[in-house]
């Protein structure tokens, strides 16, 4: 339950993670995808892609019709790909409010592709990994988002699913792959495990010859496509390691009927702790589709999920978060977001926090459940009290803290004078919290 409307929050609006995805549905387990800060487009992930060597198909990317146009003729191919450049997978299969179909077209016309730009440019394109009223692929010429990429198209005769990702379950990155990529990779997952296979890398030695011979004879490449494939696996997992990714998903990895593998489509998450050595990667970084109150929340260092309920959560750690998804849950209520304040507090910032939770319309209550390990529990009291006052807080406010200094921090909250409800553990934590709001 709370784990699928954390899961839910953390994919909407993003290229959602299917790597993840799948080793998850083999470890049977459940876990909260901590929130990526820097989404890449598909064209920035193949621009990475090609400075490593990695075969992609020969691109332009557009923002006008006419733009679009040009590039189609510019390219001079047999077949052209029109793809819309939004942070959500699934385009293929998506719709566009406009009526068009599909945000991946191809067409052996060039002239036909200034119409289907017409017909994405400036329009929601719906997915299943959308909110349900789609992402707008964007028309404004800013200077690194230019929204529909004009591609080669090539035959594909077979798509393969090919992922590498750092997995804690084995404490370092693991590769992916299923002979039966494409479209419909999560049905494979969910009907056909058997057809996901895994080889878990040794960090220090990284990718070896008969690893990755054996991936690509799983991908069902063969004859000279297995070395081929074996060799664009050892790139991908070089530009892994260069660009300091959590995750590169190529699906479809595929392979052309004149004998070549190529990468089709590219997801790479980032590492937001490598920003400071890879300034030109977080220098792309396309944040006009994040939501504003996590890029604003962001600014201060705090992690926002919103979610569809009436209950704002404030809370340090994505273990308490899920645990207090869960609990509220437990108890009929229904959480509106939650904001990890993480460790090392200021007084600003829990300030700030609680600006960004009253902000919401939705919320009729706030809980705050925080544990100080490292976080000092009077720098929060402290912060809320102050809080409380300048906001002129309206909605009924539930506290729980524990640990270090907890002491001092109750004996602030009890003499601020505010009407403040204090609970002594979780469990009552969230029952007043939902109790409130019946009220
Ligand atoms: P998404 O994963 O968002 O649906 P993809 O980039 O994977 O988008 O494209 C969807 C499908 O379109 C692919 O599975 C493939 O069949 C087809 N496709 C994508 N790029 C090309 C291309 N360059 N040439 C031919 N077909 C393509
Ligand atoms: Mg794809």
């Amino acid at each position: 339950m709370a784990a699928s409307m954390a899961s839910q929050a953390v994919a909407r609006g993003l290229r959602a993670a299917t790597s993840k995805h799948l080793l998850l549905d083999k470890c049977k387990c459940t876990q909260l995808n901590p929130r990526r800060w820097l989404n890449l487009q598909e064209y920035q992930s193949k621009k990475l892609m090609q400075e490593s060597g990695v075969a992609v198909q020969r691109f332009y990317v557009a923002d006008t019709a006419s733009e679009a146009l040009e590039a189609a003729k510019r390219l001079n191919a047999k077949e052209i790909v029109l793809k819309a450049q939004i942070l959500a997978g699934g385009r293929g299969k998506g719709v566009f409010d406009s009526g068009l179909k599909g945000g991946v077209h191809l067409t052996k016309d060039p002239a036909v592709v200034g119409e289907l730009a017409n017909k994405m440019l400036g329009f929601n394109l719906t997915t299943k990994q959308t909110p349900k009223d789609g992402v707008k692929v964007k028309t404004h010429r800013l200077k690194t988002h230019f929204q529909v990429m004009v591609a080669e198209a090539l035959d594909i005769s077979r798509e393969t699913y090919f992922a590498i990702l750092m997995d804690r379950a084995c404490n370092g990155p693991v590769m992916v792959g299923s002979p039966q990529g494409g479209m419909d990779i999560e049905e494979v997952a969910a009907k056909s495990p058997e057809l996901i296979f895994k080889e878990v890398i040794d960090i220090f030695e990284g990718v070896r010859d008969d690893q990755a011979l054996r991936m690509a004879a799983n991908l069902g490449f063969k004859g000279p496509l297995e070395r081929q494939a074996a060799d664009q696996i050892k790139r991908l997992y070089d530009l892994f390691l260069k660009v300091d990714a959590t995750q590169v998903e190529v699906n479809p990895l595929g392979e052309t009927p004149e004998g070549q593998v190529v990468c089709f489509d590219a997801k790479i998450n980032f590492d937001d702790n490598a920003e400071f050595r890879q300034k030109a990667v977080f220098a792309m970084d396309d944040m006009t589709e994040s939501d504003p109150t996590e890029t604003e929340a962001a600014k201060w260092d705090l992690k926002y999920i919103g979610m569809d309920g009436n209950i704002a959560c404030f809370v340090n750690g994505a273990g308490l978060a899920m645990a207090t998804c869960d609990i509220i849950d437990l108890h009929g209520g229904k959480p509106a977001n939650f904001l990890d304040l993480g460790g090392g507090v200021k007084e600003r910032q829990v300030y700030e926090a609680f600006k960004l939770l009253t902000a919401d319309p939705k919320v009729e209550a706030i809980l705050v459940n925080i544990f100080g390990g490292i976080v000092n529990c009077a720098i929060i009291a402290n912060g809320i009290t102050k809080a409380c006052r300048e906001l002129e807080l309206k909605v009924p406010l539930v506290v729980r803290l524990e640990g270090t200094n907890v002491h001092e921090a109750k004996r602030i909250l009890s003499e601020s004078g505010l009407p403040i409800t204090a609970a002594d553990d979780l469990d009552d934590a969230a029952k007043k919290a939902v109790a409130a709001i019946k009220k």
